[in-house]
């Protein structure tokens, strides 16, 4: 086995998974040769609590994911109590794959720009490197303590997050699609249809979509 080649996580509520995060974590994987794991949040510490349950979400991402194996499930967060923090997620993947093997966080470039907010942030860069992936979205700037950590830890090129098990940040320029769960939600509150926002097997069983159905598309505290 190739022990050089990176293991990235990909990690959101997936409230529901959409074809822009999977186009995404599609292209870091094939740009960084990377396996992915998607791996949904229980309880996410950032936001407000998701509509759908996190069996729900995980059997979307279950039928979004059939027929591939670049991207695959992962269900850690989910079996953890408590809140899903990145911190215990890649301390645990760090301890099964070993001190050497390139650990990546793929994350949007709005997702970061919050980090410093994370749970024990700056010992993320301990445990994997970060792959920020520019999207569509307004990215907000980064706050003063997160830019001085980020910018010592630049690198241009991909194949740099190979030379060593963590501590880089690269930007990734992803395909833009300008998807929301957001904005799905918000189409299955009013009736409305999601096709080509997600993989078409979401709409295939109509149970998959439901929790959305009906509602004010709003996440509970919101
Ligand atoms: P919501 O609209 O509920 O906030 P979301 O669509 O932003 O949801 P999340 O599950 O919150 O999805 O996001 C998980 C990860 O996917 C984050 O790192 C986020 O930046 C990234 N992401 C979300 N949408 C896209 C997209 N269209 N393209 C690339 N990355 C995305």
């Amino acid at each position: 086995m190739n022990t050089t080649q990176p293991l990235a996580i990909f990690g959101g509520t997936f409230d529901p998974i959409h074809i822009g995060h999977l186009r995404a974590a599609w292209e870091a994987s094939e740009a960084l040769g990377a396996d992915v794991y998607l791996v949904p949040a229980k309880v996410p510490p950032h936001r407000p609590q998701p509509v759908a349950s996190a069996e729900q979400r995980a059997a979307m991402l279950r039928v979004a994911l059939a027929g591939q194996d670049r991207l695959q499930l992962d269900l850690r967060e989910l079996h953890r109590e408590g809140p899903s923090y990145t911190f215990d997620t890649l301390a645990s993947l760090r301890a099964e794959i070993g001190a050497d093997r390139p650990l990546v966080v793929l994350i949007g470039a709005d997702a970061f720009a919050g980090l410093s907010s994370w749970h024990r942030w700056r010992e993320l860069f301990a445990l994997a490197h970060m792959c920020v992936l520019t999207r569509p979205a307004q990215i907000p700037a980064m706050p003063e303590e997160l830019a001085a950590e980020v910018a010592p830890r630049l690198v241009e090129r991909a194949d740099r997050l190979r030379a060593q098990p963590s501590g880089s940040v690269l930007n990734m320029v992803v395909t833009s699609l300008g998807i929301s769960s957001t904005r799905i939600r918000a189409l299955l509150a009013v009736g409305a249809e999601p096709r080509w926002l997600v993989p078409d097997a979401l709409l295939d069983d109509p149970a998959l979509l439901q929790p959305y159905r009906g509602t004010d598309g709003n996440p509970s505290g919101t």
